[in-house]
């Protein structure tokens, strides 16, 4: 059986991933989302299991320092892990597996794995308006959560340099279908080009005023 193929999704908080990816897999069964493990306490309607492992320092510490996890950081003060078994087992079963992870955990994948059997792919918001109204209008996190995610997603945007797939979320519909795209061999059109590098550096440049 053919091994499936990681698919690495990173994006600033609150730019849609999670609403995009939700898109993906209700459309198709080949796609199978890697269940992280986290020290942070779940939000409402978050099920364990489901949307995350949520787990004790402890826990968490001991998974790493045996090696379960296949990269794991520390962000917002919490820890984030992926599983390394569960990983190789789906994609062995030919599945392809979403890794909807930080950055951060992104590179080391990235570092640490064969490049054919990764597809790299950075999601960005139409604005940083419209990044800080669905922040703020998600209404998971306190005022100053959101202040603070919103001032680190400067730090994440410039990143998206380092993906081989760039796409913009305007609607969760259109996000999806360059996924498919992207799946289906055509993705040379979502590579980090230099009409993509301006709207970064425009991204970078827009303040809410
Ligand atoms: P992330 O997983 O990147 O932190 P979410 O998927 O939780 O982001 O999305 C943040 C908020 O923005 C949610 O309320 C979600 O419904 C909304 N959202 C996501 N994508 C879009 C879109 N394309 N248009 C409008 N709202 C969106
Ligand atoms: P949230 O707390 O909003 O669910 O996620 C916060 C951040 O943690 C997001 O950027 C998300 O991509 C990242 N994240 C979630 N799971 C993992 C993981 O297993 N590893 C890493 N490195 N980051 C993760």
């Amino acid at each position: 059986m053919k091994k499936g193929k990681i698919l690495l999704i990173s994006a600033p908080s609150g730019t849609g991933k999670g609403a995009v990816i939700g898109e993906l897999r209700s459309r198709r069964d080949d796609i199978e989302y890697s269940v992280s493990w986290t020290t942070r306490a779940p939000r409402e309607g978050e099920i364990n299991g489901v949307h995350y492992f949520f787990k004790t320092q402890q826990e968490f510490d001991e998974n790493a320092e045996k090696g379960g996890f296949l990269e794991y950081a520390r962000l917002y003060s919490t820890s984030y892990g992926t599983p390394k078994d569960y990983v190789e087992e789906r994609l062995n079963a030919g599945k392809h597996i979403i890794l909807e992870i930080d950055t951060q955990g992104a590179l080391n994948v990235m570092a640490n794995s064969k490049p054919e059997d990764v597809i790299s792919l950075f999601i960005l918001p139409p604005s940083m308006k419209e990044l800080y109204r669905r922040l703020a209008g998600r209404g998971t996190e306190t005022a100053g959560k959101v202040a603070e995610r919103f001032a680190i997603s400067y730090k994440e945007i410039p990143k998206a340099n380092s993906y081989k797939y760039i796409i913009i979320n305007d609607t969760i519909a259109q996000a999806a279908d360059r996924i498919e795209d992207i799946l289906a061999g055509n993705g040379e059109k979502y590579f980090n080009n230099d009409e993509m590098k301006l709207f970064i550096k425009a991204l970078e440049e827009e303040t809410l005023l």
